[in-house]
């Protein structure tokens, strides 16, 4: 059974103005689109392609043999859960659990949008940031290239994509503006509230 590209869950057109159905158009129809084609291609007639997704992640990480295998699956993986990490309408503060977990281990909410903002703006190249529950504490993490915390202890609550196909169009070489419009406008505390 091929990998498959899941659907999207919400329309092309519905975090306009913050991401353009252009944007969503090349980085999902294209690229993500293109990450299935390739692990399709790459795992055709070996036992990978008998696996889960999750399997053939977390059983090729660290490979060198296996890189291009990684590399697809995880971003794969990657935008799914980054697509779901945002709704249009989202954005602004989270409530209930989260809230308070958040609270908790980075002080205030306003401490915590600064870390988050701090290190989506600094991952030098291409990349994810993500919030994390490591043990019991929420974090903020960087992967690059294709990274996930699947491959770790940790449990992905949230992520942002910084690639530079991720807001290129919509915001030019202004990551920093795309970060923002993420925390203010896009990110679905219901899906993170929800991975808790
Ligand atoms: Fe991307």
């Amino acid at each position: 059974m091929p990998f498959e590209l899941p659907a999207l869950p919400w329309s092309e057109d519905a975090l306009d103005p913050h991401i353009s159905a252009r944007t969503i158009s090349f980085h999902y129809g294209k690229h993500h689109a293109t990450y299935v084609k390739n692990l399709n291609g790459l795992v055709e007639g070996t036992p990978l392609a008998e696996k889960t997704l999750e399997e053939v992640i977390r059983e090729t990480a660290g490979d060198a043999s296996k890189a291009g295998v990684f590399n697809n699956a995880a971003q794969i993986w990657n935008h799914t859960f980054f697509w779901n990490s945002m709704k249009p309408g989202g954005g602004g503060e989270p409530t209930g659990d989260l809230k308070s977990r958040i609270d908790a281990d980075f002080g205030s909410f306003d401490k915590f949008k600064d870390e988050f903002t701090k290190k989506a703006a600094t991952l030098f190249g291409s990349g994810w940031v993500w919030l994390v529950d490591n043990g019991g504490k929420l974090e903020i993490v960087q992967t690059t290239g294709a990274g996930t915390p699947l491959t770790t202890s940790a449990k992905p609550l949230m992520t942002l994509d910084v690639w530079e196909h991720a807001y290129y169009l919509d915001h030019q070489n202004l990551r920093p503006q795309f970060i923002g419009a993420f925390l203010s406008s896009l990110v679905n505390w219901d899906f993170a509230a929800q991975n808790l």
